[in-house]
């Protein structure tokens, strides 16, 4: 029988890229070919030579149609064959491969809200909700919005078989986070687009808009964020590679700002050193420190190994692109100073 396969990709929209898929009906999933599209619709191309190329990399069974229909992750290509420049996922596949011996794996936190029309979901209309403190992790109609799409969600992203570890409500209402690991970084970036990709689409069946927008709300609200938790090798057996890895990321302000950069669009207006997080310009790290850049978990320090959380990076950060971030900076000094 025939099967619908749902090709997704990451479009060219800056400062944020933006997911698009379309259908395509196969006679099997023993085959899942390449495929074309129109890059002047998606800000990938200009003009007349517009069409690119959609090469499957990843495919998953689509458990929002069922049956044995698939959901096709893919690159997108010049029509030569090579990465265009909004592929981030190939300049991923190169370090990951460079520094492959290190056995780097990640936990992504993704935060994100979710918006009705102009609000996000409980804020009353032409008004604001109780301030924070009873939202995160909250249980109750008074203080959680939205919980129905956020179980659909997870059990989608559960029958699509993806590295989902948990979900939580978060510190303002409608806001809420579900995380992607630990697997190695091709795995959680792949994953990570596929379950906002199942979000999305969860979210619009409820009339509802879920956005990774770093500051949804201004004023005294939380911004939304995506931890990343990173470790390899040498930091899961010692505590030496942790420090290690903790000092290189704010080696110089340079390599400061080289990730802050491109950590995600707005970060300036979410790092204000306020609520939970860092001045965006000024590196730190600390033990149990929710305040600090780079936070080395409390049982991190007792068990004197394990994994560290880089706190800055914006819930609409690219993952292809914090996780290459990482693993360059970090597994660079380790191999420098003779830890792995
Ligand atoms: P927080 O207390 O910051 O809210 P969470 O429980 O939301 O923490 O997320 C912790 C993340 O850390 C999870 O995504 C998990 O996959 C990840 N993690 C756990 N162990 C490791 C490890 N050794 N290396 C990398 N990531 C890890
Ligand atoms: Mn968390
Ligand atoms: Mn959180
Ligand atoms: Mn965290």
């Amino acid at each position: 029988m025939a099967i619908k396969a749902e090709y997704i990709w990451i479009d060219g929209t800056k400062p944020t890229a933006k997911l698009r898929s379309k259908t395509r009906v196969l006679p099997n999933a023993d085959k899942i070919p390449t495929w074309g599209f129109d890059g002047s619709s998606t800000n990938q191309a200009e003009g007349h030579a517009s069409d690119r190329v959609l090469d499957p990399v990843r495919v998953v069974p689509d458990p929002i149609r069922g049956g044995e229909h698939i959901l096709v992750l893919c690159e997108v290509l010049e029509t030569d064959g090579t990465p265009h420049e909004s592929n981030n996922r190939a300049l991923l596949r190169e370090v990951a491969e460079r520094y492959a011996d290190q056995e780097s794996i990640f936990g992504i936190e993704q935060e994100y809200t979710f918006f009705k029309g102009s609000r996000p979901l409980g804020f009353p209309e032409g008004g604001y909700p109780a301030p924070q403190g009873g939202y995160y992790c909250g249980v109750g109609a008074e203080e959680v919005f939205g919980r129905e799409i956020v179980e659909l969600h997870l059990d989608r992203c559960l029958d699509a078989g993806l590295a989902i570890c948990g979900i939580n409500a978060e510190v303002m209402p409608g806001q809420w986070e579900f995380q992607i690991g630990p697997v190695d970084a091709l795995t959680v970036s792949d994953d990570m687009w596929i379950a906002r990709y199942l979000l999305y689409r969860t979210a619009e069946e409820f009339g509802i808009d879920a956005t990774l927008d770093a500051k949804p709300a201004r004023g005294d609200w939380n911004g939304a964020g995506a931890h990343t938790n990173f470790s390899t090798k040498a930091m899961r057996e010692g505590y030496e590679a942790i420090i290690t890895a903790c000092e290189s990321l704010g080696a110089t302000q340079e390599k400061v700002l080289e990730h802050v950069n491109q950590y995600g669009d707005d970060i300036q207006s979410r790092l204000t050193g306020k609520h939970e997080t860092a001045p965006w310009n000024v590196y730190s790290y600390g033990v149990s420190n929710r305040g600090a850049s780079v936070r080395i978990p409390w049982q991190v320090e007792v068990e004197q190994k394990g994994y560290i959380e880089d706190r800055r990076p914006n819930a609409n950060v690219d993952p292809y692109v914090v996780t290459r971030l990482m693993i360059n900076t970090c597994c660079e000094a380790l191999e420098k100073a003779g830890q792995v």
